[in-house]
């Protein structure tokens, strides 16, 4: 961190927590440095320091990171020793020696924040995932990089961002040697403008270059930002040119990331570009079973009655933050009224979320889902054609839409060609009688449903 930017941080903790409390706590503290997500602060006395450390460590975070420090906490020292005739701390208005974080090799990265439970271990994995997972996991071993950049992406909540932590973890722990460095985009272009307004730009290009694992997220957030591309595609030549592994995420795949350079999609394309799918059932409960029983030592007296999960699993289909957050809502809100987790239980408490989550499905998707499972064309399911290889598929795309969406029967008529009322009733009929004994029907529907429903 500069004197620049600490004098602009003062400048706003004086507006944040006025002049006086300025002058007094903030105005005496001198910086000494940033490491590892720490910043540190010299305070005259230990009476300053805990004062200041209780009443004023939040703003001054939070300004340093409205100024582009990437920082996780800050700590406060106190001068020990000082001499009797020794000057007395310098104040920011009396400008300290510049002091600046030189990038060198020994220096630690100035990585982001991990999250400590983002790790292999706690990470489910399922069909949508697998193969993200196993590249993720090739990638931690540290070994030779055999594709890059590994490039992973997915709608939010999936998981993305729980894979490039594991990786940092399991490097950082096995790969000791290794400097790994992950952040998120826009951390990259904060850092980038900083260095700019800093002239410390060679700094940042030999930091930059001097990393051997480099994981940026959210990359679709440079899009559109000029410099800062421009800025990231140098860095990430560089960094391949030296065999040097890269992990990239994003919300969607390279191509179609708007406003981004033709040349830095072509380049983000050319390693393994994995995607991370919606989660199915399978998944969920799988994550599910996992967080129970995760939160067994926390909640030890948890009762959860047969078929809660799979009801959760089943109706919660967003992503997975919000699943683990219904969970999380529902263990806090049994422990707290003292009960078992029912089913009804689940369902008073998690009223919101299953409302909001409750998919609308339309009759077209259905259309095209069965058409596609029974490899008949669209056209023949709302045709006239009355064979069985058709109208049997017909009918349960009629009874998927009576019991999927909210149309009402004259309604799903019309999307099936301007059929009668009736017919769709008789279509829903004969599903529900052939469903009792053809176990085959029965399977295809289930599969059918669960496919809309995700
Ligand atoms: P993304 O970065 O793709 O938006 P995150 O990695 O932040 O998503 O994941 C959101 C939340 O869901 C996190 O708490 C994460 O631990 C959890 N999560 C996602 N996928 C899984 C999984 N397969 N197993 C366990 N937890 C998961
Ligand atoms: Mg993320």
């Amino acid at each position: 961190m500069t004197d620049e930017t600490w004098g602009q941080v003062c400048n706003q903790l004086q507006k944040a927590v006025g002049q006086n409390n300025y002058t007094t706590w903030i105005a005496p503290l001198e910086p000494v440095g940033l490491s590892d997500g720490i910043a540190s602060f010299h305070a005259p006395t230990k009476f300053m320091r805990d004062w200041v450390s209780r009443n004023f460590a939040e703003p001054i975070l939070r300004e340093l990171r409205h100024a582009g420090v990437i920082v996780e906490r800050i700590e406060i020292l106190v001068l020990k020793h000082r001499p009797a005739n020794a000057a007395p701390a310098p104040t920011h208005a009396s400008a300290p020696p510049a002091r600046k974080i030189v990038s060198n090799l020994d220096a630690p990265l100035p990585s982001a924040p991990l999250d400590g439970r983002f790790t292999f271990d706690s990470f489910v994995v399922g069909k949508p995932n697998e193969l993200a997972h196993a590249a993720a996991k090739r990638v931690a071993e540290g070994g030779p990089v055999s594709f890059n950049p590994l490039f992973l992406y997915g709608g939010v909540g999936l998981g993305k961002t729980h894979l490039m932590h594991a990786i940092a973890h399991d490097l950082r722990q096995q790969r000791p040697d290794l400097r790994v460095l992950y952040l998120s985009a826009e951390q990259f272009m904060y850092r980038f403008v900083q260095a700019l307004r800093d002239k410390q730009i060679m700094d940042f290009k030999e930091m930059f270059r001097s990393i051997d694992v480099l994981m940026v997220d959210d990359v679709q957030f440079i899009a559109g930002k000029e410099s800062t591309q421009e800025e990231f595609f140098h860095t990430f030549n560089a960094l391949v040119d030296q065999g040097k592994q890269i992990v990239i995420s994003a919300d969607r795949a390279p191509g179609e990331i708007k406003d981004l350079e033709e040349r830095i999609k072509s380049r983000l394309s050319c390693g393994l570009v994995v995607d991370l799918h919606p989660t199915d059932y399978e998944l969920r409960l799988g994550i599910l079973q996992t967080k129970t029983e995760n939160y067994r030592t926390e909640y030890p007296g948890l009762q959860i009655a047969p078929g809660v999960l799979e009801f959760l699993a089943h109706r919660i289909t967003s992503n997975v933050r919000i699943l683990e957050g219904a969970l999380t809502r529902l263990f806090a809100y049994a422990s707290l009224i003292g009960r078992e987790i029912t089913l009804d239980l689940a369902q008073e408490c998690l009223k919101d979320q299953l409302r909001q989550s409750e998919r609308k499905v339309t009759v077209e998707e259905i259309l095209r889902k069965v058409a596609e499972h029974y490899n008949v064309r669209l056209s023949d399911l709302v045709g006239p054609k009355r064979m069985r290889a058709i109208a049997r598929p017909r009918q349960v795309a009629m009874f998927l839409s009576k019991s999927l969406t909210t149309r009402s029967l004259p309604d799903i008529g019309r999307r099936f060609g301007g059929r009668d009322h009736t017919t769709i009733m008789h279509g829903i009929r004969k599903i529900e009688e052939l469903r009792a004994s053809d176990s085959q029907l029965a399977e295809d529907i289930d599969m059918l449903r669960r496919l809309l429903e995700s």
